[in-house]
């Protein structure tokens, strides 16, 4: 897994970069994208001389981030894409990896400027920050956390379907942390939104960096305690109490949102 730290040593060949065109992620056709590329090979088939964004240490060794050249990219051995297609394909850490490499690269371009003075920033706190010298404004790289939650009814489980359709999935329900509210609270606050019940016993489960583009998952359960479902229209498109073995389609195990439906049903 990834072990996030300084890297201290000169950038060396066998460093292991995770490599990106814009927001896609770049893989070769030739072995598993578990494979990092590294260093050599950036440079020699694609050309690059950038050292990168610092990202810690993958399997014992430096590992960047580092934008491609497009131009670059030859369609009979690498392949660019959303980072999604590797969701699954590849170990929960390899995936962690790539998304934090995506969400350097992301920060960086979209942090270039001070939002404050305008002025140009350049790295500080050894590649974790960029700061600004005309004003002093710091910035880290921004996470959004966000809540998931398997409301439970006696043995059924609440699923919902997101208004669009877009994944064909019936989920856990999910929403982002406002300022100011605590994670228990947004709970509440978003099965009260989305489906219009009331849930107490608000238990922590786990979590999973979500990199589309930058959200930490908070995984929770919760209890039901009152109301009849009545969904949000602009939110989702419908909801139900599902007993094991009669849930619709559900989320990949992979997803923080397959686990908490896993463990709501193999412990009910
Ligand atoms: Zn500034």
């Amino acid at each position: 897994m990834l072990d996030i730290k300084p890297i201290v040593e000169a950038p060396g060949a066998e460093d292991y970069l995770c490599l990106f065109v814009g927001s896609e992620v770049v893989v070769s056709l030739r072995r598993s994208p578990e494979d990092i590329w590294m260093r050599h090979e950036a440079e020699s088939i694609f050309g690059t001389q950038a050292v990168g964004e610092p990202m810690g240490y993958w399997c014992g060794r430096p590992c960047y981030a580092l934008e491609v050249d497009q131009q670059q990219i030859n369609a009979m051995e690498h392949t660019k894409g959303h980072l999604l297609t590797l969701f699954g394909r590849v170990s929960a850490a390899a995936f962690a990896t790539y998304g934090r490499a995506l969400q350097m690269l992301s920060w960086r371009r979209d942090h270039q400027f001070c939002g404050r003075c305008g002025s140009a920033t350049e790295a500080a706190d050894a590649g974790k920050a960029l700061a600004c010298g005309a004003c002093g404004l710091t910035a880290y790289p921004r996470l959004h956390p966000c809540v998931i939650v398997a409301v439970g009814r006696g043995d059924e489980l609440l699923l919902a379907e997101a208004a669009g359709g877009r994944t064909g999935f019936h989920s856990t329900l999910a929403g982002f942390i406002e300022p100011g509210e605590t994670a228990e609270e947004a709970v509440i606050r978003e099965v009260r939104e989305e489906v219009g019940l009331t849930v107490s016993n608000v238990r922590y489960f786990q979590s999973q960096p979500w990199p589309f583009p930058s959200q930490l998952m908070l995984g929770f359960f919760a209890d039901y305690v009152a109301g009849e479902i009545t969904v949000e229209p602009s939110e989702i498109a419908r909801a139900g109490w599902y007993r094991k073995g009669h849930e619709p389609r559900v989320p990949p195990p992979a997803s923080i949102a397959g686990q908490l439906i896993n463990h709501f049903y193999a412990s009910h």
